[in-house]
């Protein structure tokens, strides 16, 4: 049923959950590809351009482990498209299901900032306020 999905990866055990339950739903799916999402934050506005030059570098590295992990975790039953965005996370994870088409988001009820007692993060919860497209939030 769909087959545009995006998931949102921050390597949290939520969001490798997110990332194996979207790979077992493509291998029930042919064809099923994927945007698989990872957020580094905005460029800080207050850095000199080269240290903000070396932040990108060093995000990117970083982000660029995630996405292998995360594509590791979908494994080889989609075709999987790598977005390494610098922007806040909701918002970069629903532009990417808006400019690429995706019919489903899937993601995790928390991430990496789960201490509080919350049942939704703040990123899910605004994902799932915002989209406009069905959101699968992994528990
Ligand atoms: P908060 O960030 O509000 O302290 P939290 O970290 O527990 O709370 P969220 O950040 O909402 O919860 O994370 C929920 C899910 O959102 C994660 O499991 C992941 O799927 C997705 N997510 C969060 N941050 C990112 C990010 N930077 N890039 C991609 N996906 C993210
Ligand atoms: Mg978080």
């Amino acid at each position: 049923m769909f087959k545009r999905i995006v998931v949102a990866y921050d390597s949290s055990e939520w969001s490798k959950r997110a990332a194996i339950l979207a790979g077992d739903m493509a291998r029930e799916q042919a064809g099923t590809e994927i945007w698989l999402v990872c957020a580094m934050g905005s460029v800080p506005g207050t850095m000199g351009q080269a240290i903000a030059d070396q932040w990108i570098a060093e995000q990117t590295l970083a982000g660029s482990a995630l996405l292998d992990e995360g594509s590791a975790l979908i494994g080889s039953s989609a075709v999987i498209h790598r977005e390494l965005l610098f922007g806040p996370p909701a918002e970069s994870i629903i532009d990417v299901a808006e400019t690429r088409g995706c019919d489903l988001i899937v993601m995790g009820s928390r991430g990496q900032g789960a201490l509080s007692g919350l049942l939704l993060g703040s990123q899910s919860q605004k994902v799932v306020s915002l989209a406009k497209v069905p959101v699968l939030v992994v528990k």
